[in-house]
C-alpha cells in the first residue's frame, strides 16, 4: 500500500437499488411512483431556454412555493439537491457532538454510511419484533435522533403522538424525521415545527412527485434551523439546485391535482395488492408508503426475488441480519401489480 492511503478517508458506500439497462422490465425495486410528473411539468420543460445562466443559489422561487404550499414562512424551508443531499447536509451541520446518533437498526441504510462519512459516533437501535420503533428506546442520552416516518423498508408509519414523544424528550439535540414516504398515508411532524425549535422535517420529491431523475429534496423546520443549513451549503457549493429542478419543482407543487390523483391511485393498488398476495400466504406490516414489505410462509424471499428478475420483475431484496427473508416492492401501476401477481400465482 502507498503512504499516500493512510490519509485517504476510506468508506463503504450506499448502493443504491439497480437501474437495470435492459428494456420491457417491471420496475418495483426502488420505490419511484410509476405515473411520472403532471403535463404541466412536462411542458414546462420545454421552455428552459434560459440555461445559460447561473440559477438563483438560493433557489428563491422554489423555497416560497414550497413555503406557501405548506403554510410557512420562506425562512422555514431549506432545498436541496434530494433528500439524501439535504438529509447529508443536514448530518454535517447538527450532528457534531461526541455522544451518538440513534437510529433505527431497520431503517434507511444511507444513515450509517453519512455516520461513517462525515465520523460521527452512532449507534442503531434495535425495532421490536414486528420491526416498530420504540419511543422509550430514544429516552437516553444522545447526540441527535434521525428516523423515517414511514419507516422504510418496513411502510410502518407512527403517529404524531408517538414523534411528539420522541421530540419532547430529547429537546437537547436534534431529532431529524424523514417523511420521504409521508404523502402515501403518513401523519407529518410539520405541525410541530412551530413548537419544538430542535425538530428538522424532511421531505423529497423523488417518491409522490414521480420525479426521482430531478433530484429535489427539501427541510423544514425553525428559521434557525434552516440559517445554519445555508451558512453550510453555502461553504460548500451555493449552486447546489439547478435550473431546471427550480423551475420544474414549482410546477410540480403548483399542479396539486395530479399529484393527489396519482397518490390516491398508489394507494387503491397497494391495498388491493396487499389484499391479493396475503390469499397466497405472503404477509406484511401495513404500509403508509408506496411499497409493501412482503415475505411469505414457505418461499424464500432470495429465491422469489430471483424468479421474479427472470422473468424481468425486479424488486428489493436485503442481503442483512433480521431482513434477508422479505422482499420490498414498490407499487407500480394496477397493470404491473397484476403481472406480478399472476407471476406469484404460478410461483406458490
Ligand atoms: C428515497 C429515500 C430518500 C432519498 O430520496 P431522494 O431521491 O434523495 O430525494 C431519503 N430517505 C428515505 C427514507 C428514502 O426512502
Amino acid at each position: 500500500m502507498a503512504l499516500w492511503e493512510n490519509n485517504v478517508r476510506k468508506v463503504v458506500p450506499y448502493v443504491p437499488g439497480e437501474q437495470p439497462k435492459v428494456k420491457d422490465i417491471i420496475k418495483l425495486n426502488t420505490n419511484e411512483n410509476p405515473y411520472g410528473p403532471s403535463k404541466k411539468v412536462l411542458d414546462k420543460a420545454m421552455e428552459l431556454e434560459r440555461l445559460k445562466l447561473y440559477p438563483d443559489p438560493a433557489a428563491t422561487d422554489l423555497v416560497d412555493t414550497i413555503a406557501k404550499y405548506h403554510g410557512l414562512k420562506s425562512n422555514q424551508v431549506f432545498v436541496g439537491v434530494g433528500s439524501d443531499n439535504v438529509l447529508a447536509m443536514a448530518f454535517m451541520t447538527f450532528f457534531n457532538s461526541d455522544k451518538k446518533l440513534l437510529f433505527p437498526d431497520i431503517t434507511y441504510s444511507f444513515y450509517d454510511v453519512w455516520a461513517e462519512l462525515f465520523g460521527i459516533p452512532y449507534e442503531q437501535i434495535p425495532v421490536d419484533q414486528d420491526f416498530k420503533l420504540r419511543a422509550e428506546d430514544y429516552y437516553v442520552e444522545n447526540g441527535g435522533i434521525i428516523f423515517p416516518n414511514p419507516n422504510a423498508p418496513t411502510g410502518i408509519a407512527e403517529p404524531l403522538s408517538f414523534v411528539e414523544d420522541i421530540v419532547k424528550n430529547n429537546q437537547d439535540v436534534i431529532v431529524i424525521v424523514d417523511e420521504a414516504y409521508v404523502d402515501f398515508g403518513g401523519e407529518t411532524a410539520l405541525p410541530l415545527i412551530d413548537k419544538y425549535d430542535n425538530l428538522l422535517v424532511v421531505r423529497t420529491f423523488s417518491k409522490s412527485r414521480s420525479m426521482a431523475g430531478l433530484r429535489i429534496g427539501y427541510a423544514m423546520g425553525n428559521e434557525k434551523l434552516i440559517k445554519y443549513l445555508n451558512d453550510v451549503k453555502y461553504s460548500y457549493n451555493s449552486y447546489t439546485m439547478n435550473m431546471p429542478s427550480i423551475i420544474l419543482g414549482k410546477e410540480s407543487i403548483l399542479d396539486d391535482e395530479y399529484f393527489k390523483d396519482t397518490v390516491a391511485k398508489v394507494i387503491d393498488t397497494r391495498e388491493w395488492f396487499k389484499e391479493e398476495i396475503e390469499k397466497l400466504g405472503f404477509s406484511c406490516p401495513p404500509s403508509a408508503a408506496n411499497f409493501l414489505f412482503i415475505t411469505h410462509n414457505s418461499l424464500e424471499a432470495k429465491y422469489i426475488f430471483e424468479k421474479a428478475k427472470e422473468n424481468k420483475i425486479f424488486v428489493r431484496f436485503f442481503d442483512k441480519p433480521r431482513i434477508n427473508n422479505h422482499l420490498r416492492v414498490t407499487i407500480g401501476t394496477r397493470e404491473e401489480m397484476e403481472v406480478f401477481l399472476e407471476f406469484l400465482k404460478k410461483l406458490v
